[in-house]
């Protein structure tokens, strides 16, 4: 469906407040017409020096005319914002909902400041549909009307001259515009977005830049999108200067012609002289109706364009389908995967393949092996974050897809490499998991994460600022607080991946020694490619290439020749090095 008309649907809830703002138009327009045509019946009669009383109608219709201009403009300027708003309003959460159950999967292959923008940009730009795009044509329609049943009052010649000027106005013109700008407005928005997509690279990329000397060329890039976007720009003025300088010429012409036809009629005592100025400035008047048409068009194709790309994001179906009806949640926390095969593009090698695992709730298993194994894909996938079609994954002998993928996530805890952390406090942070949190969860959490003796140290304790994306902290210090979040969550299953990683080996040594013995009774998964406190796990999981290719506890593993004896020894030589 064409995405106009979709953006109409949507808006249709609000038709009548719609249609108001389009009668309060027409009013105001009307009453600058009202206004003008009863101000020249004055001017002309009084030249003719006739008794107050024959002025009494006229100089009541300015009054009127005068008033009810302004108060409809206001109240039409209200009605019109409100209605904006909700539209707005409609649209943002609309695009929110639907962008929701995208996460994480369908929005990989967009770069974060194009979803930027098209949350932020595109949806404003819809702001203008209503305003811009639907009432304008109204409100010209309907005084064009008006303008055919007043004029042809005096004669049929002037009600059809008026009605031929104003199609001239309202859809040449537009039209001319419309042709001239075709393209111009769907090529600003891709430049817009483009300009973003380049200065939220150059500030989030500027270190790099920086040392490796590139900043020279990506301003250069840079420079030349705003060449191009401030040439386009440049353009869409001209064409409203034209199009306001054609309708300006339409205009006159049209007074022209009146007075062609009209001055005759005068001239013969067929039409009364003092109507002469009132025709003129109510045709005059009449114009304002039309002025915003053409910028209506160039509107139209901009607003169709960002719900175009707004549409083209929520149509993507979710990976992950939710079941019309969802199983109730298991009491149960065991995880009992079986004969699992995933792959991330239909006809691509499986990332995983034949994986059968067994994870008795409260249980605390170690899934180790090489980078790009596929362990984040498990991790994935027990999240509910992609969709797998080969095998089956049970939590308390439920498959995981037939139940709700919310209330699946409610069971976890994850720590994953890259934490996020927001631009807020550390308390606000913490809470995000456990938002009825008293001040002692908070605190032994942070006990647990090894950050309490940090965070206490600090001026403002939990109110102290982590910055954007926990910039104020170092690596290790995120990662520590992101463990207290999940910690915090007093989920039944914890998911460590790659969690303590980035920690120093003391350290790490600490923070899994603390979590291995708080967290008693909860299950804990941890992927990780550092063979630490190994022996504290009840199972090992080696995976390689997708496969699980050993499995076993520690000590049994390092009994037999393979991968993780490998691995372990490995690890012992770099260990001692680096000692
Ligand atoms: P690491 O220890 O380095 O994090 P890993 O064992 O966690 O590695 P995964 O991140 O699960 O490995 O990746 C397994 C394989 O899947 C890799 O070959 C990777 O390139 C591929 N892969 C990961 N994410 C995607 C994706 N979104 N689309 C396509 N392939 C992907």
């Amino acid at each position: 469906m064409n995405p106009v008309t979709r953006l109409i649907r949507m808006a249709a809830d609000y038709k009548w407040w719609m249609l108001l703002a389009a009668l309060l138009g027409f009013l105001t327009v009307g009453s600058s017409i009202g206004l003008l045509m009863t101000s020249a019946y004055i001017i002309s009669k009084a030249a003719l020096h006739p008794s107050i009383s024959e002025l009494q109608v006229g100089i009541v219709g300015v009054r009127f005319f005068g008033i009810s201009r302004g108060l409809f403009r206001y109240l039409e300027r209200l009605v019109t914002h409100d209605t904006t708003f909700k539209l707005l309003t409609r649209f943002r959460v609309w695009f929110f909902e639907a962008l929701e159950p995208l996460a994480p999967a369908r929005l990989q292959k967009y770069k974060s400041a194009d979803l930027l923008n098209r949350i932020v940009s595109d949806v404003q730009t819809l702001e203008h549909f209503f305003v811009r795009v639907l009432a304008p044509p109204m409100v010209a329609v309907g005084i064009s009307l008006l303008m055919w049943i007043l004029l042809r009052v005096y004669d049929p010649v002037f009600g059809i001259t008026i009605l031929l000027f104003h199609a001239l106005a309202g859809l040449a013109v537009p039209a001319l515009s419309y042709l001239w700008a075709q393209g111009t407005g769907e090529a600003i928005l891709k430049l817009r977005a483009d300009l973003n997509v380049l200065i939220l690279d150059q500030i989030q990329g500027m270190a790099e830049l920086t040392v490796f000397n590139g900043q020279d060329s990506h301003r250069k890039q840079i420079n030349e999108v705003n060449r191009k976007l401030d040439r386009l720009e440049q353009k869409m003025t001209r064409i409203s200067a034209l199009h306001e300088a054609l309708i300006g010429l339409l205009m006159n012409a049209a007074v022209l012609t009146m007075l062609v036809f009209a001055i005759p009629l005068v001239q013969q005592n067929t039409l009364d002289g003092v109507y002469l100025a009132v025709i003129v400035l109510g045709v005059m008047a009449s114009f304002e109706a039309l002025l915003p048409l053409p910028e209506a068009l160039q509107f139209l194709e901009k607003n169709s364009r960002a719900a175009g790309r707004l549409f083209e994001m929520v149509d993507a179906t979710p990976e992950v389908r939710e079941p019309d009806v969802p199983e109730a949640l298991p009491d149960s926390a065991d995880f009992a995967i079986k004969e699992l095969t995933f792959r991330y593009e239909p006809n691509a090698t499986p990332t995983l393949q034949d994986i059968s695992l067994s994870i008795p709730a409260g249980s605390r298993i170690a899934i180790v092996g090489p980078s790009g194994a596929g362990k984040s894909t498990l991790i994935q996938l027990l999240l509910r974050f992609r969709e797998y079609h080969t095998g089956s994954i049970q939590l308390g002998s439920v498959e995981l897809k037939k139940m709700d993928s919310e209330q699946v996530r409610k069971q976890m805890a994850v720590v994953s490499q890259s934490t996020f952390l927001f631009d807020s406090t550390v308390r606000e942070n913490l809470l995000l998991a456990k938002p009825q949190a008293e001040e002692q969860d908070l605190t032994q959490a942070l006990q647990a994460a090894d950050l309490w003796n940090f965070v206490s140290g600090l001026e403002q304790g939990l109110e102290a600022e982590v910055g954007a994306h926990g910039q104020k902290w170092s690596g290790g210090q995120r990662q520590r607080l992101a463990i207290a979040r999940a910690v915090l969550k007093e989920a039944p299953v914890l998911l460590l991946d790659e969690a303590t990683s980035g920690l120093d080996a003391f350290t790490e040594q600490a923070v899994l020694e603390t979590i291995l013995t708080r967290l008693s009774g909860i299950t804990i998964i941890h992927i990780t490619h550092r063979l630490v406190m190994m022996d504290r796990f009840e199972q090992i999981v080696v995976l390689c290439k997708g496969r699980i290719i050993q499995q076993g506890t520690h000590k049994s593993l390092l009994q037999k020749e393979g991968f993780y004896k490998e691995m372990w020894q490995l690890q012992r030589q770099q260990d001692m090095l680096a000692n």
